[in-house]
C-alpha cells in the first residue's frame, strides 16, 4: 500500500550570498543607469535569472571586444582572468562593477601570494569552467589544472618539489576533493594546503543537507541549470548515495513516471536557483498528490556580502 506522499525540502537551499550579491549588482545597475548593461559571462549559472535580466536590458557577452565604448560592464560571480581586466581597462568604458564572489576573490588573493613566493600551484577544478579560467588567469604560468585523481600522475612536477601548493574551485564535491588532496599529499610530501578551505560554505552546506536527505528520500529533485557546477554536484552526490536524482531548471520538466514508485521526494536547489523555481516545483508535486511538506534544516546561513558603494541604497 502506498504511504503518504511527502516532500522533504532542504534548508539551506538555493541562493548563496555571492549569487545574491551578483544578481543585485546587475539589478541595481539596471535601475540606476538604465539599459543596456553589459555582463561578461552569465552573471550566475541559472537560465531563469539570466533570461529575466536579459529581458530587462542586460546583455551577456563573452568577449570584451563586444562591449561598446562608454558602456557599463559587470564581471560575473565566477571572476575573470587578469587579461580580461586589462582588456576592459584599455577600453573607454563608463564604469566597471565587479560581481566576483568575495569567496572566489579570496582564492585569487591567496593564489597570487603563493605565486609571488615561488610556489608551483595545482588547481583542482573543471576545465573550461569560467571560475577556473578566472582563477588560473590570475597568474602567468607555473599553475597546473587537476580534474581527477588519475591526473596526478601526469603533473609535470618533481615529486620532491619544495614549493608546491594546492587551491580549488569553490563549488566542487567536498568528499571527492578531500580524497584528491590526500593523494596529492602522498605524491608531493611538501604540498601546502589552503589556509582556509577553498570550497565555499554554500557548497559545503548544500551537500551536507543532501547527505541527510539521501537517508530519508526515495528520489531527489535538484533545481538548477545544467551549467551550474554546484547543482551538478548535488545530483551526483545523491546518486552516489543510491538515490535517483534529477537536475531540472523548471517544474515543467518533472515527469510523472519518476514519481510512480516514490513516497518521499526530496527537493533542493543549487546556489544560483531562485526560490520562485522551488515554489513552482512544490506546486507541481502537489498536483501529483505530494501534499505533506517537511523542511529538513541542517544549518542556518547568515552570510551577506556588501554591494559596491555606488549601488547601495
Ligand atoms: S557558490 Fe560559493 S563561491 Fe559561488 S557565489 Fe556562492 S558563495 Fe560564492
Amino acid at each position: 500500500m502506498a504511504g503518504t506522499k511527502k516532500i522533504i525540502l532542504a534548508n539551506p537551499r538555493g541562493f548563496c550570498a555571492g549569487v545574491d550579491r551578483a544578481i543585485a549588482i546587475v539589478d541595481k545597475a539596471l535601475d540606476k543607469y538604465g539599459a543596456p548593461i553589459y555582463v561578461r559571462h552569465e552573471v550566475v549559472h541559472n537560465k531563469y535569472v539570466v533570461d529575466d535580466l536579459e529581458a530587462r536590458g542586460a546583455i551577456f557577452i563573452e568577449d570584451i571586444k563586444d562591449v561598446p565604448e562608454n558602456s557599463i560592464l559587470i564581471y560575473s560571480a565566477h571572476g575573470v582572468p587578469l587579461s580580461v581586466r586589462m582588456e576592459a581597462a584599455a577600453k573607454n568604458l563608463r564604469m566597471i562593477f565587479d560581481a566576483t564572489c568575495p569567496l572566489v576573490n579570496k582564492v585569487h588573493v591567496e593564489l597570487k601570494t603563493l605565486h609571488r613566493q615561488g610556489y608551483a600551484i595545482v588547481m583542482i577544478g573543471h576545465k573550461n569552467h569560467p571560475e577556473v579560467e578566472g582563477t588560473m588567469g590570475q597568474v602567468d604560468g607555473n599553475i597546473f589544472l587537476l580534474e581527477t585523481e588519475s591526473d596526478i600522475a601526469t603533473l609535470p612536477l618533481p615529486r620532491d618539489i619544495e614549493k608546491i601548493a594546492v587551491v580549488t574551485q569553490t563549488t566542487l564535491s567536498v568528499d571527492e576533493t578531500k580524497s584528491i588532496i590526500e593523494k596529492l599529499k602522498t605524491t608531493f610530501p611538501n604540498l601546502r594546503l589552503p589556509k582556509n578551505e577553498d570550497i565555499c560554505y554554500a557548497t559545503q552546506n548544500r551537500q551536507d543537507a543532501v547527505k541527510k536527505m539521501a537517508t530519508i528520500c526515495d528520489l531527489l529533485i535538484v533545481i538548477g541549470s545544467k551549467n551550474s557546477s554546484n547543482s551538478n554536484r548535488l545530483k551526483e552526490l545523491a546518486e552516489n548515495l543510491g538515490v535517483k536524482s534529477y537536475l531540472i531548471d523548471f517544474a515543467s520538466e518533472i515527469n510523472e513516471e519518476w514519481l510512480k514508485t516514490t513516497n518521499t521526494v526530496g527537493v533542493t536547489a543549487g546556489a544560483s536557483a531562485p526560490e520562485v523555481l522551488v515554489e513552482g516545483v512544490i506546486n507541481k508535486l502537489k498536483t501529483y498528490g505530494f501534499n505533506s511538506i517537511e523542511t529538513l534544516t541542517t544549518i542556518e546561513e547568515h552570510m551577506v556580502f556588501a554591494l559596491p558603494g555606488e549601488l547601495r541604497a
